[in-house]
């Protein structure tokens, strides 16, 4: 089943033939190894004897919910998750995410698409948490350590609430956050339903960092999901 190149080892938990082939010719041309499972329990058990640097997890299993093959993986790994999901399954996406997914990619999707999402996903883990005082996205420069954050090398301020929010995309830049987890870390738990509150700071942020606030590069907006900070590729 592993294809004989080198690079990183992907496991693809998915019952769909068409798309268990199309990643079976793609994923080796880009350097990945790749190992199938077509259930949630073929595929946690995969996980744990050939310890995959990525998982890619299909959410519509024949045997078990997506889900709690994530919570499954979580309770002992940190091995980067991407979900495949089918269109419109906002619901979906928010609570793989909240479960500890790192992403999620909409079917059908492109091998660009996949391998630049698969790229990020690899990166993040590749450093290790904390360890990162700075990060930049773009013109866009944060010092999580010092609270500091310059575009094109000029400080801006930021008020306390936008730098606590811009630190929190910051920290897991690339990856989508959801509502519910920024309003969490922002504002605390009294605050889980005041999404407006967050649609009004990001928009500070856009007018402080983006060029052009209504159509930004970095500060994107995952609809219905979230806000995630592109940290370019
Ligand atoms: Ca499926």
């Amino acid at each position: 089943m592993i294809e004989r190149t080198p690079g990183p080892l992907v496991l693809l938990i998915e019952d769909e033939p068409q798309i268990r082939r199309f990643l079976r010719a793609s994923l080796p041309t880009h350097g990945y190894r790749l190992v199938e499972a077509e259930s949630g329990q073929e595929g946690l058990s995969a996980a744990a004897v050939e310890r995959p640097d990525l998982v890619l997890l299909d959410l519509g299993l024949p045997d078990t919910e997506g889900l709690e093959v994530i919570r499954k993986l979580r309770e002992w790994t940190h091995v980067p998750i991407l979900v495949l999901t089918a269109r419109g399954q906002e619901r979906d996406k928010i609570a793989v995410l909240d479960a500890g997914a790192d992403d999620y990619l909409t079917k059908p999707f492109g091998v660009g698409e996949l391998m630049a999402r698969m790229r990020v996903a690899l990166r993040r883990t590749s450093r290790s948490d904390g360890a990162r005082p700075t990060v930049t996205a773009g013109p866009v420069t944060v010092d999580l350590a010092a609270h500091r954050v310059w575009l094109d090398g000029k400080e801006i301020k930021l008020s306390v609430l936008e730098f606590k929010l811009l630190a929190e995309l910051a920290r897991h830049a690339g990856k989508v956050l959801t509502h519910g987890h920024l309003l969490m870390a922002v504002w605390g738990p009294d605050y889980l339903d005041q999404t407006h509150y967050l649609r009004v700071y990001m928009g500070h942020l856009r007018h402080k960092l983006e060029a052009e606030p209504a159509q930004p590069r970095f500060l994107l907006t995952e609809p219905g999901v979230g806000y995630r900070l592109e940290c370019g590729d």
